[in-house]
């Protein structure tokens, strides 16, 4: 491609800055002009130098006014200006950027701004000079800003308005391409009116009724309540703004959210990764630090981009200025931990189907068969669906979506019941009860997570949860049913649970079964060496999903975040031509309302324990702050319970690899043997 000179004027707006940036991209030089950069096309100051010698000139301008004579005011005397200096300075094309429908007297008589904006098409229109315009229709990234304009106090009222939003992105791309177009030559002075929406058509209420189930706030605001005034005109109410003809945008508002970027999936990769959860995100950064160039194509069957998952069922409801978008581990989303590089693609929402180890590929949901150098099984594990059904009342707790889900069905202090005592369901009764959701928690027995905590603690945190307001019922699920506006939840013992939804935690099983059919061995997760590897040629393995041989403690399978991000670096290094043996003793923690834990190793009360509290005023063990030490018959520490201790995880891991070799025989001495800091 011709590299070019091109100026942008409103570089410094939504669409101007991904103007320049898809430009620069590209290889254009680009003059990013702005007031600010001492070009004024309100007085023409700076605009005649600023287009010297440039082949094209981008209009990005912009003027918030309601009022007609304003922004006709404006618009046409900014594209005077322009055009008069882009015909004495010889540019080869002007694109203007505008909006979808501005122009059509139904949709912007009750409108100034449009008419403002008619009036630009207007003058670039006949100009006589080579000219496109973009009619673009309402960009995603605009909603937040409507919103904290329109909001006051709890409620936030917005214009009736069906539109097909599409991403900023998306148009600046466009607005790329047809600066690098040439005149066709014919009739010299070609005016190419080009228009671009997004795939789904929604009212703008819709749109931000969704953006903040998602984000929590939008522009500063978090209105409980959007209502719709027809504040301009049916027109504008009842798709106006909607072109029927011209580009439809790939990019949904969910994959928006998720800052996924569609791509073609290519014939082959390098490096292929099946699941892109979080040992998926790692293994990319692990294959990275080895090779810098290769291709690695994701594909993962949940549409959203990597989530780091505990914040799904912590710091996203417990921290008020949280957003999904930092929760992502790599995606474009503004504010994403990390971006994909050129030659990583992330093809999400896309399921592999089969692997064929003997050829090296793998088939999409699709039917596209994909080669791969090498491939990474990343599958993670499933929840167990159990006699309630899956439904939008009734949350398997996975994913981003159930996130959003439940975050949507909780807003206003409704009751949820929990059913399932084991990690994750503690955990959500706890955060949701922190966010005033009445809590019903169904458990098959109390004290709460005794297969992890001595006696006394569980019963200390089971009170915590009661004093908390939590309501406990012991009981097996048997069943249930949904209506359309609750569910029932019914227990073995013939009770029943009437609440507004079900968020069901009773345990995952590994995603085995692409590995199953292709003929990998597995037993309770594919069965990897220390390296990471299957058994087959070039096939690695990583995370909730992958049986491996733990130095210390044996062969296991481990369903936590930290071993999913060591085992995904490591996987990815081997991969990529390292050669390192997965040492790394599994750990998690998590939080309960303010006790907050971390456990080394096996935190299981079928090993002998011993407990070393703070003392209390009272002279009595106080279950604030403490260490709990997991013995075996012969004398090896093989966990280590950290409740309010922090910085430990490093002597744990020292104390049961050393106590491996030199057994305890006094148990009693391992008290003091990791402070409290
Ligand atoms: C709500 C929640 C909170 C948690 N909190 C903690 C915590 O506080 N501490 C902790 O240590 N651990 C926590 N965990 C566990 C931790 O998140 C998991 O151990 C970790 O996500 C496992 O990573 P993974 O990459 O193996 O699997 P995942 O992150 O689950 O990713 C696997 C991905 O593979 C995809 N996939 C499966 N099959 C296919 C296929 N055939 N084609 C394409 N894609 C496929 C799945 O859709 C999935 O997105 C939590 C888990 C949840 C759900």
């Amino acid at each position: 491609m011709r590299t070019m000179k091109v100026v942008v004027l409103g570089a410094t707006g939504t669409i101007g800055t991904l103007i320049t940036t898809r430009l620069r991209e590209f290889g254009h030089e680009v003059l990013a002009a702005s007031r600010s950069s001492g070009v004024d096309a309100v007085t023409g100051e700076g605009l005649e130098a600023a287009l010297a010698g440039a082949d094209a000139v981008v209009d990005a301008l912009n003027r918030e006014t309601l009022r007609a004579a304003a922004a006709i005011e404006y618009f046409t005397t900014t594209a005077g200006n322009v055009c008069a200096a882009a015909r004495r300075a010889g540019v080869g094309r002007l694109v203007c950027v505008s909006i979808a429908g501005a122009a059509d007297p139904a949709v912007n008589k009750t409108y100034g701004y449009y008419r403002g904006k008619a009036a630009q098409e207007h003058a670039y229109r006949s100009s006589g000079l080579p000219v496109t315009i973009i009619h673009s229709t309402q960009w995603f990234e605009l909603v937040p800003t409507i919103l904290r304009r329109t909001t006051v106090g709890p409620v936030a009222v917005l214009p009736t308005m069906r539109m097909a939003a599409v991403s900023a992105a998306s148009v600046a791309r466009l607005v790329a391409d047809e600066v690098a177009r040439k005149p066709d030559g014919r009739t010299g002075h070609e005016v190419r009116e080009v228009a671009i929406r997004g795939p789904e058509v929604a009212t703008a209420a819709d749109v931000a009724r969704r953006m903040l189930a998602v984000r929590g706030s939008l522009g500063g605001k978090s209105p409980k309540r959007i209502l719709e005034v027809p504040l301009f005109g049916r027109a504008i109410a009842s798709g106006g703004l909607i072109p029927e003809d011209g580009l439809v945008d790939e990019v949904t508002l969910d994959q928006w959210l998720a800052g996924t970027r569609p791509h073609a999936v290519r014939d082959g990769y390098d490096y292929v990764i099946v699941g892109a959860g979080m040992a998926a995100a790692k293994a990319i950064d692990g294959i990275r630090a080895e090779d810098q160039a290769g291709s690695i194509g994701v594909f993962g069957e949940d549409p959203s981009a990597p989530v780091y998952r505990p914040d799904l069922s912590k710091t996203l409801w417990l921290k008020e200025d949280a957003s999904l978008e930092e929760s992502l581990m790599l995606s474009e989303a503004p504010g994403a931990a990390k971006t994909p590089d050129e030659s990583t693609e992330l093809h999400l929402g896309t399921t592999v189907t089969s692997l064929n180890p003997d050829d090296r590929s793998l088939a999409l949901d699709g039917g596209q068969r994909v080669r791969y150098g090498k491939l990474l099984l990343a599958t993670g594990a499933a929840p167990r669906l159990t006699g309630l059904e899956p439904g939008s009342r009734v949350l398997y707790y996975r994913t981003v979506d159930d996130f959003r889900r439940l975050r949507e069905l909780t807003r206003a202090g409704v009751h949820v019941v929990v059913v399932g005592g084991g990690y994750i369901g503690s955990e959500l009764a706890a955060v949701l009860t922190q966010n005033g959701v009445r809590v019903t928690f169904v458990v098959t027995s109390v004290p709460l997570l005794a297969h992890l905590f001595p006696d006394s603690l569980a019963h200390t945190v089971t009170r915590e949860f009661s004093d908390r307001g939590v309501e406990l019922v012991v009981g097996r699920l048997a069943g249930g049913s949904t209506r359309r506006k609750g569910v029932t939840v019914r227990l073995e013992d013939g009770t029943e649970i009437a609440a507004d939804a079900a968020v069901v935690g009773v345990g995952v099983s590994p995603r085995t079964e692409l590995a199953r059919a292709a003929g990998l061995a597995v037993d309770d997760g594919i069965l990897v060496d220390d390296h990471l590897r299957t058994g087959a040629h070039s096939i690695y393995a990583a995370g909730d999903v992958a049986r491996y041989p733990d130095r210390l403690l044996g062969v296991r399978r481990v369903e936590h975040a930290s071993a999913a991000e060591t085992m995904g670096t490591v996987a990815g290094r081997n991969m990529a031509g390292a050669d390192r043996p997965y040492r790394t003793t599994p750990f998690f923690w998590s939080d309960l309302f303010d006790f907050g834990y971390e456990a080394v190793g096996e935190v299981d009360t079928r090993h002998r324990t011993v407990e070393d509290w703070a003392v209390g005023d009272d002279s009595q063990p106080d279950h604030s702050t403490g260490v709990v030490y997991y013995v075996n018959q012969i004398g090896a520490v093989r966990g280590v319970l950290l409740w309010n201790v922090w910085e430990s995880v490093k002597p744990a891991r020292k104390l049961i690899e050393r106590t491996g070799l030199e057994r305890v025989r006094d148990l009693d001495s391992l008290r003091g043997e990791i402070p409290f800091g």
